[in-house]
């Protein structure tokens, strides 16, 4: 089963993509993680991309496809892989190309906006060391302090109402033409973040629910054994 998820900025895509690969025993590839290991073992390709990534900017195209479908044709892949996630419509095709490569199947992670703005507003760090709080379900024992190194907590600007809503409106720019090419493919399929799945006082769907949501629907695909 050859899987990508879409979603956007605090859906939780990535956690659930690396959760699905461990339940179906297939291998989790995400772009980012991708270019920072190429950085790591000083690959020039790969110190380029982290450039962009580090500014919140997308990998070129000519240089994002090679390295992402070299990377889907090792052997490790083989068995299926889960890709989180193509950055366009471009990319996407790209992959579609060969058979090697070619997706399965698309899980759209809907969130509604209201929620995604609690959870940023609930969301603090520390200036020292960087740990989050939710200021809902994990709040630091004393107000405005890290637990951890006494550090002040503050909100990140990424987690404002404002940004919020100017990153959604970004994502829907960028994923729209995405979400398209798989829907007309057939090939897309939505989990969402109902209301009624969160607990009370609490600002998130809890991961197993959407775990099953995702497992449901690769079962009703039936594509490959689930273990
Ligand atoms: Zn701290």
């Amino acid at each position: 089963m050859k899987l990508i998820f879409l979603g956007p900025p605090n859906s939780g895509k990535g956690t659930y993509a690396k959760r699905i690969a461990e339940r179906t025993k297939t291998t989790y590839i995400s772009s980012s993680g991708l270019f920072r290991d190429a950085a790591d073992r000083g690959m020039e390709f790969g110190k380029k991309a982290m450039e962009y990534i580090n500014l919140g900017r997308p990998v070129p195209n000519e240089m994002a496809i090679g390295v992402l479908i070299e990377r889907l044709n090792q052997p490790d892949c083989a068995n299926g892989f889960i890709f989180d996630t193509p950055y366009n419509a471009d990319q996407a095709k790209e992959i579609d190309k060969n058979e090697k490569t070619k997706i399965d199947v698309a899980i759209n992670v809907t969130v509604p906006e209201e929620i995604l703005i609690r959870r940023g507003a609930s969301r603090v760090a520390c200036k020292k060391c960087g740990t989050t709080y939710n200021l809902l379900t994990v709040p630091p024992k004393k107000e405005g302090v890290c637990d951890k190194c006494d550090g002040e907590l503050y909100q990140r600007e990424d987690d404002k109402k404002e940004k919020i809503i100017i990153r959604l409106e970004e994502y829907r720019i960028r994923a729209g033409p995405l979400e398209e090419y798989y829907k007309n493919t057939n090939r897309l399929e939505e989990v969402k973040w109902d209301k009624e799945l969160i607990p009370e006082g609490g600002t998130d769907v809890p991961i197993e629910d959407m775990i099953k949501q995702v497992m449901d629907i690769l079962e009703r695909l039936k594509s490959f054994q689930i273990k």
